[in-house]
C-alpha cells in the first residue's frame, strides 16, 4: 500500500453510561471523544475520515424531535470545535483538504460535513440512502440528523460500493478485501456491517509502515475487541443488526489476535487513541 501521513484527533465528545457500550460495563457515564482521521496522501492532498462534532450539531438538535438526540446523548462541543479553530489547532489548511471519507451517517460522524460539501465525499450508498429515508422521528431514532448533510453532499458522493475491489495486505487478515477509493491502493474501505446501514471502516498504512484499520463504530472501545465483549443487545438492536454486529466483532478480535502490528482504532475509544499516539496517560 502507498503510505500516508495519519493523525487521529478528537473533535468534541459525548457521554453515555458505560453499560450501554460494553457488556458488563458500569452504570456511570463515561466520556467518549469523537475522533477524526487526518490522512495526508503524498500526492492527492488531505482527506478527513469523518468530521467529528461541530457547532452545527447544536443547531441541528435545537428543534424537536431532533432535540431528543441531544438529551439522550449529552455532548461537549466548545469553541475549540469551531471549524477554523479546530483546523488551525492541528495545522490543517482548509484548502488542502481534497475530500472526506464518511464511515456512516450518524450525527457525531458527519456534523462538520457542510464545511466540505464542495468536495468529493466518499461513503456508502446504503448509508446515504438510510440518511435520506423516512420521517424526522424515524431518523432521529436511528441517530441520523439529515439537516447536518446538505444536498450538495449527494451530488459529491462517490460510493464505496462502486469502487474496485482490491485484496488487503495479510496484516489485515481475516479481512481480505477492500474498496479502492482513490484508485491507487492507498486507502481501502472495508465494510464492517452491523452498527447501522452502510457502516464501513478504512484500511491504510502509515508513513512508518504501520497498518491501521479505522473501525468507526464497529465497537465503542478497544476492550470490546480484546475481551470479545460486545455491547448489550439492547444497544446494537436499536441502531443496527446484532447478529452482523457480533460477526464483525469476531473478525476484529481475530485480526487483533493474529496481527500484532495492526492498530485497530474505534472512533470513540480514548485508550486506543492514546496507545496509538504513544501517550502513556489513560
Ligand atoms: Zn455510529
Amino acid at each position: 500500500m502507498i503510505r500516508v501521513g495519519f493523525d487521529w484527533l478528537a473533535r468534541g465528545s459525548c457521554s453515555h453510561p458505560e453499560v450501554m457500550t460494553i457488556g458488563g460495563g458500569s452504570l456511570c457515564a463515561v466520556e467518549f471523544p469523537s475522533l477524526v482521521g487526518v490522512i495526508r496522501h503524498p500526492e492527492r492532498g488531505v482527506f478527513l475520515f469523518d468530521t467529528g462534532y461541530d457547532p452545527a450539531f447544536i443547531v441541528a438538535t435545537r428543534p424537536f424531535p431532533e432535540r431528543f438526540y441531544r438529551w439522550t446523548t449529552p455532548v461537549r462541543i466548545g469553541a475549540a470545535e469551531a471549524w477554523q479553530a479546530w483546523l488551525a489547532a492541528h495545522d490543517i489548511a482548509d484548502g488542502d483538504i481534497a475530500g472526506t471519507i464518511i464511515s456512516h451517517f450518524h450525527g457525531d460522524h458527519v456534523a462538520g460535513i457542510a464545511h466540505l460539501a464542495d468536495r468529493p465525499v466518499y461513503c456508502a450508498r446504503a448509508g446515504l440512502e438510510a440518511l435520506r429515508r423516512g420521517g424526522r422521528i424515524a431518523r432521529v431514532r436511528r441517530g441520523m440528523l439529515d439537516a447536518l448533510v446538505p444536498p450538495a453532499v449527494d451530488a459529491q458522493a462517490r460510493f464505496f460500493e462502486d469502487c474496485p475491489a482490491r485484496p488487503l495486505p495479510s496484516a489485515f487478515a481475516p479481512f481480505t478485501e477492500g474498496r479502492d477509493i482513490l484508485g491507487d491502493g492507498s486507502l481501502l474501505a472495508v465494510e464492517l456491517p452491523g452498527h447501522c446501514a452502510g457502516h464501513w471502516g478504512l484500511a491504510l498504512t502509515t508513513e512508518t509502515g504501520q497498518p491501521v484499520l479505522l473501525a468507526a463504530d464497529a465497537v465503542w472501545s478497544g476492550r470490546s475487541i480484546a475481551e470479545r465483549r460486545p455491547p448489550p443487545r439492547l444497544t446494537t438492536a436499536l441502531l443496527g443488526d446484532t447478529r452482523r454486529y457480533r460477526e464483525t466483532l469476531d473478525l476484529l478480535s481475530r485480526a487483533k489476535e493474529g496481527n500484532g502490528g495492526l492498530a485497530i482504532l474505534p472512533s470513540h475509544c480514548l485508550a486506543s487513541a492514546k496507545a496509538f499516539r504513544g501517550d502513556d496517560e489513560r
